[in-house]
């Protein structure tokens, strides 16, 4: 994946940032916490008159030595913590805190770029579907069964709204605690409004924020992408789609929002068929939301594609009322 000379150093600016925030946040803790408990900055200071010692004894090869030190250096840290603890503090108030502790904001874990470096490139590429701000709303501490009734029968499937919907979160919250092991797909089915999109962005957040790479994509956009990619002539955005394609067949979950909305034709079917088979052949997950019913998708996108998703994807369907609709109303009346 190439990205281009400035976009990679705009990154790893923000990396260095992040390192020297996390330094100062450091800084103004040890202060905050010496100036409150003197003991600590002595406890401090022995810890680290110690950690010399051991370098020069395990330079000699004292092991005795070094055994009694290493002792030491445990009680002085186990004191530490007490101090911390009884004065109100967490425990690990006076360690570095990092944003990503896989790599400790470095970006790398060895030769290997971190998922949060992947997905600071992939937030860079697609700035402007501005996931965060929007998950940020969009969380399962922000979800509410509160929309779906109970007071009826859904005849298709034998369950009320918010039965099924229950259903339906059970099924999400499963997809995201195995989704490392089992690779699963989800099919998110219903009319406009029932929560097909407010759902996805849940599991997004819940990945997001253990560490995996997300893209989210309306139809209408990504095939607008797909199409830069395939047709354009321009070179930064020829290349700028080149750089997004590789990304869309490779994070660890794309979401497809609203299929069916976007001009349909022979080009998207055959590019939808290549990232549904692609990413399953990678083993990499995707969610599609759409208002289209099952035979709908085999009439608008063909048999191949049809069986592949039915194949491979988890169908949950949501029933209910227009939640947006119904919010609207509800403030119109308030
Ligand atoms: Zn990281």
């Amino acid at each position: 994946m190439a990205l281009k000379n400035d976009q990679y150093n705009q990154i790893l600016r923000e990396y260095d940032n992040r390192m020297l925030q996390n330094k100062h946040n450091l800084t103004i803790r040890l202060n905050e916490a010496y100036g409150l408990i003197p003991e600590l900055k002595e406890l401090e200071e022995e810890m680290i008159s110690l950690s010399a010692k051991s370098g020069r004894m395990a330079l000699y090869g004292d092991d005795s030595s070094l055994k009694a030190l290493k002792e030491r250096t445990s009680d002085l840290k186990a004191r530490q913590i007490e101090l911390l603890l009884s004065n109100g503090f967490p425990a690990d108030y006076l360690d570095m805190q990092y944003q990503c502790v896989k790599c400790k904001d470095t970006g790398r874990i060895g030769n290997e770029k971190c998922n949060c470096f992947k997905q600071a490139v992939a937030d860079l590429m697609y700035s402007g579907s501005n996931i965060k701000t929007i998950l940020a709303h969009e969380n399962f501490s922000k979800f509410s069964f509160h929309y779906y009734s109970d007071d009826f029968i859904d005849e298709a499937i034998g369950l009320s709204p918010l039965s099924n919907m229950q259903k339906v979160v059970a099924s999400c919250k499963n997809f995201i605690r195995h989704f490392n092991k089992t690779h699963d797909n989800l099919l998110l089915l219903g009319n406009t409004g029932v929560g097909k999109t407010f759902l996805a962005n849940c599991i997004a957040k819940e990945l997001l924020d253990r560490g995996n790479t997300v893209i989210y994509l309306t139809a209408f956009r990504l095939f607008d992408i797909l199409e830069k990619h395939k047709f354009s002539r321009d070179e930064d955005s020829s290349y700028a789609a080149a750089n997004q394609f590789d990304y869309i067949l490779d994070c660890d979950l794309l979401i497809i929002d609203d299929l069916g909305t976007e001009l349909n034709n022979s080009f998207t079917n055959s590019q939808l068929y290549l990232i549904i088979n692609e990413r399953l052949l990678r083993q990499k997950s995707t969610i599609i939301s759409t208002n289209l019913s099952l035979p709908n998708i085999n009439t608008t996108y063909g048999e191949r594609i049809f069986s592949r998703i039915v194949s491979s994807y988890s169908v949950q369907r949501i029933i209910g009322e227009d939640i947006r609709l119904h919010k609207a109303v509800n403030h119109i009346n308030s």
